[in-house]
């Protein structure tokens, strides 16, 4: 089951199938310590465990995988000894998805609305939202996008009808997402 998760540092300390058929695993990080969120200093003294959180991670045949984990906590001996509980490298706090479910809502936001992504993914309107906003910028950097006129040109002397073409050509590749394209339309 680890392998099938494909997850850096955790174990499986359970795992059931509940009601809804959904695959529900318990894990730990099996990493040791973290960083100081006042000082920085690594540290290693423990602490207890932050709250559990439940995450949505990516589908194992055809069911829905949720993870339980609760991260644990170190405290360090600078001013005020403070606690910090772990960051990991593949979830981000407060999401709800694991970062390789985010990626795999961002793939489904190609060439579909974001409607289409909660009936293919099943996850609700504001969840895909979220997910959009965490990655995708909501400003047209008009810069970056003036650069990418050749450069035998004058950028200064550049049209905004001519900046605006280039960017049709361009904005694919430049932005390498074509969810952003949508956003831009909608
Ligand atoms: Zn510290």
């Amino acid at each position: 089951m680890e392998l099938l998760i494909d997850l850096p540092n955790i174990q499986i300390q359970e795992a059931f199938e509940d009601r809804s058929g959904n695959y529900i695993l318990t894990v730990i990080s099996t990493e040791k310590g973290t960083h100081c969120h006042k000082c920085g200093k690594r540290i290693d003294k423990s602490n207890g465990y932050g709250e559990f959180v439940e995450l949505r991670h990516l589908d194992i045949l055809g069911k829905q995988v949720y993870l339980r984990i609760r991260l644990p906590r170190y405290q360090c001996d600078c001013d005020g000894q403070p606690t910090t509980t772990q960051q990991v490298s593949w979830f981000t706090r407060r999401s709800g998805f694991t970062k390789a479910f985010e990626e795999r809502i961002l793939l489904s936001c190609v060439n579909s609305t974001i409607a289409d992504v909660t009936i293919k993914e099943k996850v609700t309107y504001e969840l895909v939202s979220g997910v959009v906003d965490r990655n995708i910028d909501k400003s047209v950097d008009w810069e970056s996008i003036r650069k990418l006129v050749p450069q035998d040109e004058n950028p200064n002397t550049v049209s905004e009808e001519r900046v605006v073409r280039c960017k049709l050509r361009d904005l694919l590749w430049f932005f390498r997402c074509p969810c952003f394209v949508l956003r831009l339309s909608s």
